[in-house]
């Protein structure tokens, strides 16, 4: 899920520092510039009429709630510091070229009668019902420390008040850790991450492919490293080996033969949330396509263009993918008014999705209390829908009801394996190959979430079979 980790974490002494600075001139510009108050308490507004709801975040969680949501009978605002919702199953495809980084999201503002901040959450106040957001940044291409300062040095935060709020923030890719992760090592996250992934593809081909190279230097350069077998990580190594199989082929003929991609995983098996006989299959495909899985190894550190690893010892790499799961975003980790897992990792909450009245959470920063489930697109978007329902008052107006408990439908899992072909584990059925590949395609055609996207992905599918894929580097 961001990336770069796409969030960062400021500390909050440096907030401090810059509210001390700036909060008597910010609230007086907020309310020179917004016809309420944004830090004015709800309650007071001369003109409220509706109750206003904040929604944090523009992923899963947040877009199916406002997909869902009657959109009439709140005031909807939305804080994110993306402006658009990042169709997370297709950014392997995005990092490889197959599709175009465009197809890959939607924008938040325009479809939705809501108002839009783009900005970081950086404190909520359960009590005063507030929250405290930043600015945020641009969008920025690479960043060497995702972690480090991410705002305008001139930015000024301002308060916001909520009267219903539904905290959707999602999560940071977890490194445990190890050295050197976040400066030597791409992460798969978001949209800027693919964009960056695929910058950093094609430059390891052209600069392996200047005549005073050695074979051994083309080779480091040309080593393609996934640490994390999980869906994402194998995922994107078969996107990887279809693009070097056919359009790298044909641009680099010379060099495309010094081409390597290696999985490395810590574990004893890759998909190891499919069932066995999928795992297998995907395995058995991988070899067959010269996809080096690398299992029971132990990361030390990433070095700048170098893996070490046990027992290996130290690997060269053009580029490596760090895809080893989620940890608790800065935002959840230092709110410490809500209750919490004991690894501090999420919010937890009762089987309304709730902690206390009118505040919520959904999505990969949340879990409900003593029934865990995986953090995915569908159990994001499922309690989004949920939720939707809730907030619509379709569900009465008694707040314990029962019909207001969210129920999870497992939908089972997919991935794409390249090459046409995938696997799909679901409660009903299993399938692999060019079955599988289809109801993969068309099930992340259709939950695509404008009619825009849903015509572009299969467009650019088409296109790029006929004509090959569009590698220039911009
Ligand atoms: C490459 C990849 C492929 C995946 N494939 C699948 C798949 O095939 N099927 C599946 O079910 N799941 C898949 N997932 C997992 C799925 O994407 C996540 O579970 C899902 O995105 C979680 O939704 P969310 O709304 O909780 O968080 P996200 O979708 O990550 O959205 C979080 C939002 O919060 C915003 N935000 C962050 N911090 C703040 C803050 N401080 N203030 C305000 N806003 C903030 C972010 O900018 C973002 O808009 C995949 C994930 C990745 C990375």
């Amino acid at each position: 899920m961001g990336s770069r980790c796409f969030v960062s974490l400021r500390s909050t002494k440096r907030i401090q520092d810059i509210h001390a600075l700036s909060t008597r001139r910010i609230h007086a510009s907020n309310t020179a510039q917004f016809a309420t108050p944004l830090d004015q308490p709800v309650s007071t507004q001369a003109k409220k009429s509706k109750e206003r709801l904040v929604i944090l975040g523009s992923g899963w969680g947040a877009m199916s709630l406002l997909k869902g949501l009657d959109q009439t009978r709140y005031e909807v605002m939305v804080v994110s510091p993306n402006t658009y919702f990042a169709m997370t199953p297709l950014l392997a495809q995005a990092a490889t070229g197959s599709l175009e980084l465009r197809t890959t999201m939607e924008p938040v503002r325009g479809n939705h009668n809501i108002h839009f901040y783009h900005a970081w959450t950086e404190k909520i106040d359960l009590e005063k019902k507030t929250l405290t957001l930043m600015p945020a940044y641009p969008p920025v291409f690479r960043q060497k420390d995702p972690t480090s300062t991410n705002h305008y040095p001139n930015a000024r935060e301002y308060s916001l008040s909520f009267d219903k709020l539904v905290i959707s923030v999602g999560a940071y890719n977890r490194t445990f850790s190890t050295p050197g992760v976040r400066e030597n090592a791409w992460f798969l996250k978001d949209v800027q991450n693919a964009r960056a992934i695929r910058w950093r593809i094609l430059e390891c081909f052209e600069q392996a492919d200047h005549p005073n190279l050695t074979d051994d230097q083309r080779k480091a350069l040309l080593n393609f490293i996934v640490v994390g077998g999980g869906p994402t990580g194998s995922e994107f190594a078969a996107e990887l080996h279809d693009l070097l199989s056919s359009d790298l082929k044909r641009l680099f003929p010379d060099i495309v033969k010094f081409a390597s991609i290696s999985i490395v995983d810590a574990s004893a098996g890759i998909l190891n949330n499919f069932d066995a006989s999928l795992a297998t299959y995907a395995r058995e495909k991988f070899a067959r396509d010269g996809i080096n899985v690398m299992l029971n190894r132990k990361v030390k550190a990433v070095e700048r263009g170098n893996l070490v690893v046990e027992p290996d010892g130290e690997i060269p790499f053009g580029l490596l993918v760090w895809s080893t799961g989620i940890c608790a975003s800065p935002l959840v980790k230092r709110t410490n008014s809500i209750a919490k897992d004991d690894g501090n990792s999420f919010f937890l909450t009762d089987d309304h999705l709730r902690f206390v009245e009118d505040v919520y959470a959904i999505g990969d920063c949340a879990q409900i209390q003593g029934k865990f489930l995986p953090a995915t697109a569908q159990v994001a978007s499922q309690k989004g829908k949920h939720l939707a329902h809730v907030l619509n008052g379709k569900m009465g107006e008694d707040p314990e009801a029962d019909e207001k408990v969210f129920k999870h439908r497992d939908m089972g899992s997919m991935a794409s394996l390249g090459s046409g072909s995938a696997i799909v584990d679901s409660p009903n059925a299993k399938a692999q190959g060019r079955i599988a590949w289809v109801i993969w395609r068309s099930a992340y055609t259709y939950m695509s979430l404008s009619w825009r996207n849903r015509l572009l992905v299969p467009f650019f599918w088409t296109i790029n079979r006929l004509f090959g894929r569009d590698l220039t580097r911009f």
